[in-house]
């Protein structure tokens, strides 16, 4: 299996090196040249566990490193996870105008979110490639809180990887900073700026920008369009699909930012397992939900919510679905990114026409509402990003079963749930423990020279 560009202007490449790469070097994002139809074939999936499943469906997409080696990584990747089932699902009754939802739990990783089933798995393929290419590689990141404790759990302990991430010192929660600083690995490094989470973008942009930076030092991101990451959330929808489909398909709802896990479902549902609607649930920020109503793609400021993760106005890994959009139109696809990078809108002239999406946006007092009333009826806690998904789940009626992701575990955003419910039931062992444990970090100005200084110090 070969990956392509959405732009279309950078040559065909193997797995090892889409991953590795990251983005395109065009600008656009890395898809396989074709995608498998597995439709005829399910029964091969079926009955599986999530280990077995994961390995047998990555095993289409990889065909640079042996099938024994490729479950190796897939294993080590999940082992990690606290639940025998790795992703279990819990059924709430009652819920959508009375008809059940089944929770899909994709937050049994070590740092207790969803980004832990992609970020596991693509530490352990780092590690493998650059071992076999004798190389190292020093990953530069900047985090506003959520997402940082997840890419160093994906890679602490590596010997072919460092990692360094950034954050604004003073501005992330004390237990999400605990979730970074307490890492004893020596691999990891996290710098405490002395500025915004806009200066870390900033400072990352110019260290990215910098050709003698980013060779000398080896640079790498793991960002949210690594195609490796869709391909590791494409394997619980179909697992999930096939545990809950009966006569009618499944239908998921899925908390979403930047596009990234509903778009693996979107995959999932193309390769032919059974399912029907995708739907699309987005906090105030809602441009996407925005785009599915009128066709139009435009830009507005962030509105900060009780869901921080999905506080984003551009979502990055949309370009992927609007390339399926546009029949694989690398043209059609480039002139609509350039209008929007130009002006800030693009549109698609209308309405969309598809069947494979639902969208909708959920109010704070949604949010807030949906905690109260899932722990009121079911005993059962979700944090504020599972909410706006099962608060979206409520709005659509659909055949068949209807499954909704949670991609965090109530105990990361205590404040928010404790405060809907009314008492305090938000916790987690793993996070209680992370109060009496030494931390590290080191206070940097925010400065391309610091930082620069730095590595320049500390990379390998
Ligand atoms: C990242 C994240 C999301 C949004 O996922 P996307 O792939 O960006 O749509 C939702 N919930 C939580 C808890 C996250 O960390």
């Amino acid at each position: 299996m070969r990956y392509v560009s959405t732009r279309g202007q950078t040559e065909p490449m193997a797995f090892k090196d889409a991953v590795i790469t990251g983005m395109a070097p065009d600008g656009g994002l890395l898809i396989p040249e074709t995608l498998p139809e597995l439709g005829g074939r399910l029964d091969e999936f079926r009955g599986l566990s999530f280990v077995r499943f994961a390995e047998k469906l990555m095993a289409y997409f990889v065909d640079d490193i042996p099938e024994g080696t490729l479950n190796g990584l897939v294993e080590r990747a999940y082992a990690t996870f606290d639940h025998p089932e790795v992703v279990p699902f819990r059924a709430l009754r009652g819920l959508a105008g009375n008809h059940d939802v089944q929770v899909m739990e994709l937050f049994h990783g070590p740092t207790l979110a969803f980004k832990d089933v992609a970020l596991q798995f693509l530490g352990q393929l780092f590690e493998y490639i650059l071992e076999e290419r004798d190389e190292h590689l020093n990953i530069l990141g900047a985090t506003s809180g959520d997402t940082g404790s997840a890419a160093i759990a994906g890679v602490r302990g590596l010997p072919s990887v460092d990692v360094f991430i950034m954050f604004p010192e003073g501005r992330v929660s004390p237990l999400q900073e605990r979730q970074m600083t307490t890492i004893p690995d020596e691999n990891v490094h996290c710098l405490a700026v002395e500025g915004s989470f806009d200066d870390c973008q900033s400072l990352m942009k110019s260290l990215f920008a910098d050709a003698d930076a980013k060779r000398t030092l080896a640079l790498g991101a793991v960002n949210s369009v690594n195609w490796a990451r869709v391909l590791a959330q494409i394997v619980y929808y179909g697992y999930g699909s096939l545990k809950f489909a009966r006569s009618e398909p499944v239908t998921f709802c899925v908390p979403t930012g930047n596009f990234g896990n509903v778009f693996a479902g979107y995959l999932a549902k193309k390769m032919g397992f059974p399912i029907d609607k995708l739907v699309i649930a987005t906090n105030d920020n809602d441009i996407l939900a925005r785009f599915f109503q009128t066709g139009e793609y435009r830009r507005g400021t962030v509105h900060h919510t009780t869901s921080p993760a999905m506080d984003i106005q551009v979502a990055s890994n949309f370009e992927r679905y609007l390339y399926y959009y546009f029949d694989e139109d690398a043209v059609r696809l480039r002139t609509f990114m350039e209008e929007f990078a130009a002006t800030g809108a693009a549109s698609v002239g209308g309405p969309p026409q598809t069947d494979d999406f639902l969208a909708t946006s959920v109010s704070e007092a949604e949010v807030r509402r949906t905690i109260r009333d899932v722990y009121e009826h079911n005993g059962y806690v979700v944090d504020p990003h599972t909410a706006v998904g099962l608060a979206a789940a409520e709005r659509f009626r659909v055949p068949g079963v209807q499954i909704c992701a949670a991609t965090a575990h109530p105990a990361k955003f205590p404040e928010s749930v404790n405060e809907a419910i009314g008492r305090k039931v938000a916790r987690h062992p793993t996070l209680d423990a992370l109060a009496d444990l030494p931390t590290r970090k080191t206070r940097i100005p925010a400065t391309t020279e610091a930082v620069r200084a730095f590595l320049d110090k500390h990379a390998r």
